[in-house]
């Protein structure tokens, strides 16, 4: 029997991947591609589920289920991260797997789109338990990836320490180093410069590229930033460094706002390693509430389905920038263009990590390595190569920044399955 959770999360999560396929469709029409090029790209070619078992800290051993989705390896290998959270479905990844084939064509990376994720509560575990996820979870889904078949990377709730225990693992399996297995590793382990803030890089190239277009200027410009995880925390940073004013932040608990700026760096020092740091503050707001605060700019950073058609009327921001995967709901994003909000869709906003996850498997495959400062600008230049592609593509087709982003996204894919003979 399915509790009320379990459905709720089930419709949800329907809604999301349903609502990727209805953009591929029309950014295919739009393209002129037949139908059945929309029939392959429609969802992953191959999702596994596994179940796989691991010993508690209590002695007891614990079962744990854990997927991958692939979505198409027309153009080359498929890459994308791992999330541990409880909250983890099937569905939820085979539309995430979807979104990385998106984001690695808008950026123009030789990669198809993957996901993977365990149902499990990293909050709640030891340090030695999530090293007997991580390491379970490789050896369950061993047989469909590799450096040249499908290389995963952190996502939610993963990070540097679960790709070194990941890569170990494929290491001892495959019976030779293999650092290009996984992207988001350690430095020494032939992890990247830039690796860990590469998606709070790419949002902000894009909140820079987005204020030029609406001549906003950005200092002293009143940010919101909903999420302070890996993302929220690095470009709330990022803004106030460059003289934006971040009003508002939240975390999983609740929301603060102040008009006279928050003290960014102090709300840095406090938070934990999950990103909370409301519980410190008695005057917090809801999530909800902070979205609808005046601000200029907006960076949904934290969860799916945050402005929805029952809030899009309330946003005060002229710019929206997602750095959240799936934040703004197909209705939402409509309204949202009516009223002539500029809204940086996430397919192209949040693909800074896996560009930077890119790059480091480019410097493990030659085995030399660049500088951070390399690192940076040639996130820089693809970031603000994407972003112009994007936008004109809007202009071209007269059509939202997100139809538009993925007009640009699974075009190349479509052009290789034909040039393959798949369609
Ligand atoms: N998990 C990140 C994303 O959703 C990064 C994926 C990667 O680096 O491969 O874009």
């Amino acid at each position: 029997m399915v509790n009320t959770a379990e459905k709720e999360q089930t419709a949800e999560s329907l809604d999301l991947f349903e609502s990727t396929q209805v953009i591929i469709k029309e950014a295919l029409e739009s393209l002129g591609y037949p139908d059945e090029v929309y029939q392959l790209l429609k969802e992953p070619m191959r999702t596994l589920t596994v179940n796989f078992p691991v010993r508690m800290d209590d002695g007891t051993v614990k079962m744990f289920t854990g997927y991958r989705s692939q979505h198409n390896d027309a153009v080359g290998p498929i890459k994308g991260g791992v999330r541990f959270h409880p909250e983890v479905n099937e569905n939820e990844v085979k539309a995430l797997s979807m979104w990385m084939s998106l984001k690695s064509g808008i950026v123009d990376i030789p990669y198809g789109g993957g996901k993977g994720g365990v149902i499990c509560d990293p909050r709640e575990m030891s340090f030695r338990e999530l090293e007997g996820i991580s390491r379970g979870y490789v050896r369950a889904i061993s047989q469909i990836v590799g450096p040249t078949k499908d290389i995963p990377a952190p996502d939610v709730f993963t990070n540097s320490q679960i790709m070194a225990w990941m890569v170990d693992e494929y290491s001892k399996i495959s019976e030779f180093d293999s650092p290009g297995f996984i992207t988001g590793k350690p430095i020494v382990l032939g992890g990247s410069h830039g690796r860990d803030t590469a998606t709070a890089r790419g949002v902000t190239i894009c909140v820079e590229e987005a204020a030029k277009k609406r001549g906003m200027d950005l200092t002293g410009a009143r940010v919101i930033v909903q999420g302070f995880g890996n993302a929220g925390s690095y470009l709330s940073k990022f803004m106030h460094d460059e003289g934006a004013k971040v009003v508002g932040i939240s975390d999983a608990y609740g929301a603060i706002y102040d008009e006279d700026g928050l003290d960014i760096d102090y709300l840095l020092e406090k938070r934990d390693s999950f990103g909370t740091v409301t519980n410190l503050f008695e005057n917090t707001i809801s999530n909800k509430e902070l979205l609808a605060k005046d601000c200029d700019i907006l960076i949904p950073a934290a969860v799916a389905n945050q402005i929805t058609e029952e809030n899009a009327k309330d946003i005060q921001a002229s710019i929206i920038v997602e750095a959240a995967n799936g934040p703004t709901t197909l209705e939402a994003t409509k309204i949202l263009s009516k009223r002539g909000i500029l809204l940086v869709p996430d397919v192209l906003a949040s693909a800074g990590g896996v560009t930077v996850s890119y790059f480091e498997w480019v410097q493990n495959n030659m085995g030399y390595y660049w500088s951070a400062e390399e690192i940076a600008g040639k996130l820089k230049d693809n970031l603000v190569n994407a972003f112009k592609k994007v936008y004109d593509a809007s202009e071209q087709h007269r059509v939202d920044m997100r139809l538009a982003a993925y007009i640009v996204g699974i075009r190349r894919m479509a052009e290789a399955s034909r040039f393959r003979g798949w369609v």
